[in-house]
């Protein structure tokens, strides 16, 4: 009795679905995308996808001298990679991911004197230490929970020098963070990042 239908299954399906169907379109480049020392990539892995949980100016935290933050939405022991190259001038990676005040970080300085900043870092979950020279695309750290209480990767970028803002110190100071986008965003090349909105990593290669 089943059998019967199958066929019948099979032509209806075909017939619902054959004509109007338009191909998704492909938002992957055929070629890797090219990036310049200067421009970021999303700060994990080729081929991860992650959601931004909180975006530039809004309502949360990421205002004020933050309102350029982004928020992904990695979970503990997620890897994250460098957005760009650079020198490791800051790490702390010693507090608890239960520590809801203390935030676990990696700073990254750039060749014009910019600083990357990656927190909520996972307990010892720096993969690169002090001096270490990173390229873009490498691994640098392991997402986690220390410093607020929901696992996700705080990631800004932040202009020096500026009153109170150095590559030493600016981790844990109020620095005013500079608008960034990413090379390599599906369906957002070099733009603005929206909340609540997935974000697959695509191919690059550096210039
Ligand atoms: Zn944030």
């Amino acid at each position: 009795m089943i059998k019967s239908f199958y066929p019948i299954i099979v032509i209806l399906l075909f017939i619902s679905c054959g004509e109007d169907e338009t191909p998704m379109m492909d938002l992957t480049p055929a070629e890797p995308i090219v990036v310049a020392e200067a421009q970021y990539t999303l700060p994990y892995p080729v081929g991860e996808s992650y959601n931004v949980i909180q975006g530039n100016n809004t309502s949360g935290t990421h205002q004020g001298s933050f309102r350029f933050s982004y928020d992904f939405g990695m979970a503990i022991g997620d890897t994250i990679t460098a957005a760009r190259g650079g020198v490791v001038v800051f790490v702390h990676e010693d507090f608890l991911d239960s520590d809801p005040l203390r935030a676990n970080k990696i700073v990254l300085l750039h060749a014009d004197g910019s600083l990357a900043r990656y927190v909520h870092l996972t307990h010892r979950g720096a993969l690169k230490t002090l001096g270490d020279s990173v390229l873009r695309g490498e691994a640098i750290a392991l997402s986690g929970d220390s410093g607020l209480g929901n696992a996700h990767l705080h990631f800004d970028v932040i202009n020096v020098p500026q009153p109170g803002c150095g590559p030493t110190y600016c981790a844990s100071e109020d620095c005013s963070t500079r608008f960034t986008v990413f090379a390599n965003a599906s369906g957002s090349l070099n733009q603005e990042l929206q909340e609540a909105t997935g974000y697959l990593a695509l191919p690059f290669r550096q210039e």
